[in-house]
């Protein structure tokens, strides 16, 4: 079993989803399992991490547009530093996934990315990642 590394993802903007699979298969290859689980984790409240389409970034276009619209900036919320959709947003798409790693590699699906999904930026944040062989 490998130990648990991590890095740092400097977001650009208040909401945006920045892809980081090449960062989790150097993580992955350091390791060198090849065959196992990889957890990747977010230990941020107003972030969160998902897989989805990296062909078109026009998908990751729409779903920050319509995120935006379920969850509103300003809804009347209570929490006193202002960023409740943040929150929300970040609980929606929740704080870790875990992938299949077969031969050394993800078995990611023809078009799927890992995105950082950041939701109250621009900010330097952290990436957790867990190697289990198995
Ligand atoms: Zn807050």
């Amino acid at each position: 079993m490998s130990k648990v590394k991590q890095f740092s993802v400097q977001t650009g903007s208040t909401v945006q989803f920045i892809r980081i699979d090449h960062k989790v298969n150097e993580i992955i290859k350091e390791s060198g399992v090849q065959n196992g689980i990889c957890v990747i984790f977010v230990p941020h409240t107003t972030a969160g991490v998902t897989i989805n389409e990296n062909a078109d970034p026009d998908v990751v276009r729409d779903m920050i547009m319509e995120m935006n619209k379920i969850v509103p900036f300003n809804d009347g919320y209570h929490h006193g530093e202002g960023n409740s959709a943040a929150h929300i947003k970040s609980s929606l798409v929740g704080p870790s996934i875990s992938v299949v790693i077969e031969e050394g590699r993800i078995l990611f699906g023809t078009w799927q990315s890992i995105y950082f999904c950041e939701f109250d930026g621009p900010r330097s944040r952290r990436v957790v990642v867990k190697v289990i062989e198995g």
